[in-house]
């Protein structure tokens, strides 16, 4: 008796790994759990400390649907200085997280069979709230190009039904991160076929190994009026849970999608608005350039030790804090019987062999991936990483 558009969407295929992972565990097992999709981290002392006071203060009510003006006008502030261009508190929406701003997208831009595309490897969630949307997940393979999309390959995909692009660098889960040429390519496509753009940058912070992650509007401000930009504190400051994301976008979305939200949410968390304002404010930036370290480090540890896999080429991991394996050469096996014939397979065995917990690439289109996050303590990196190279390089 349920909605038939219940069929449209699985649990998160991520959400399911942890759940697998807390499962053995809950049954005695010690399990590395390397499918967070979120940092190991205490908190930032502003957030603390804005929480805190704003709780003194009796700050209880709801708050203006989209945050509160000091939240959004610091936001406008911190947008204009990333992109170098001039944002204002019209252009800013606060949301419950990135996952909200992205689903509020998709739901005030999209018409019922509207297409949008999404280069392949994906972040689980894209397709699931343009379907929820009503409109048609199109995907582009870029397994053969680096993980980002050849524009050919984009233009090939668009048809007189496509409506948006979903653009997300640094990516989750591959780690690749868009180069200039890329975004360039994909803004003048999206203006010459009047598609709109939903840029998520929520790992942007996170480039390595000297990448640069480059707001799309700054590489090309013609396509600003088209482009919804997706960000979130949930990765930047370690803070998945206080779900405080935010959407810059024209005024005619941003007033869209608080109506929208007026009938969802009513308002992000207020504490949270606060403790993240108090960090905008008070913030001298160490806090992140220690966050930044912990992963460099994780990341350095992680390619180190992966390099002494026999049949997985060394993961990207030019972005993000996530590993990504393929597994293609170690599923080709001639045996009758191999060991695994997915990354679903792998994953089972990694849980059930090593006590390792990894997310299969089923959960973002890919049979043949393994994402592995290194944004976890670096002793159980190393536990963890160690255990997943014995197992895989054990394999016929
Ligand atoms: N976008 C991407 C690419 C993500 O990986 C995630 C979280 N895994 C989100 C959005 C959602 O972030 P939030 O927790 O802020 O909703």
């Amino acid at each position: 008796m349920l909605a038939q558009r219940t069929t449209l969407f699985n649990p998160s295929g991520t959400a399911a790994a942890r759940a697998a992972a807390k499962q053995a565990a809950d049954a005695g097992r010690e399990i590395i759990d390397l499918t967070a999709g979120e940092i190991w981290a205490d908190l930032s002392p502003d957030v603390r400390r804005g929480a805190i006071e704003a709780i003194d203060k009796g700050i209880n009510r709801y708050t203006d649907t989209i945050g509160i003006m000091e939240l959004r006008e610091a936001l406008a502030e911190k947008v204009s200085s990333h992109t170098g261009q001039n944002w204002t508190v019209d252009e800013i929406a606060v949301t419950s997280g990135a996952k909200q701003a992205l689903f509020h997208c998709a739901m005030v831009i999209l018409n019922p069979g509207d297409e949008v595309i999404i280069p392949a490897p994906y972040w689980t969630t894209f397709p699931a709230q343009i379907l929820l949307a009503g409109g048609v997940p199109i995907f582009v393979d870029t397994r053969a190009s680096g993980y980002v999309p050849r524009i050919d390959d984009i233009k090939a995909a668009i048809t007189d039904r496509t409506k948006a692009i979903v653009i997300n660098t640094p990516t989750n889960p591959t780690g690749a991160v868009y180069d200039v040429v890329t975004l360039m390519g994909i803004a003048e496509m999206a203006i010459n076929r009047n598609l709109w753009v939903i840029f998520d940058e929520c790992y942007g912070d996170f480039v390595h190994a000297g990448q640069v992650h480059h707001p799309i509007t700054a590489l090309a401000p013609k396509a600003r009026p088209r482009t919804l930009i997706v960000n979130a504190f949930s990765k930047s400051l370690a803070l998945t849970g206080w779900r405080i994301g935010y959407l810059s976008a024209p005024k005619q979305v941003i007033n869209a999608v608080k109506a929208l939200q007026s009938h969802t949410t009513s308002n992000p968390n207020v504490i949270g608005q606060h403790a993240v304002l108090a960090h905008l404010r008070r913030g001298d930036g160490s806090y992140e350039s220690r966050l930044r370290d912990q992963l460099a480090a994780g990341r350095r540890l992680g390619l180190a030790l992966l390099s002494s896999m026999k049949r997985v080429p060394i993961p990207v991991a030019d972005g993000g804090f996530y590993f990504y394996l393929n597994l293609t050469e170690i599923l080709k096996s001639t045996a009758k019987e191999p060991v695994a014939r997915n990354a679903d397979h792998v994953a089972d065995r990694l849980l059930r062999d090593a006590g390792v917990a990894a997310v299969s690439g089923t959960a973002f289109g890919d049979p043949m991936g393994l994402r592995l996050s290194y944004g976890v303590p670096l002793g159980a990196l190393e536990v963890g990483l160690h255990r997943v190279i014995d197992v895989l390089n054990s394999w016929e």
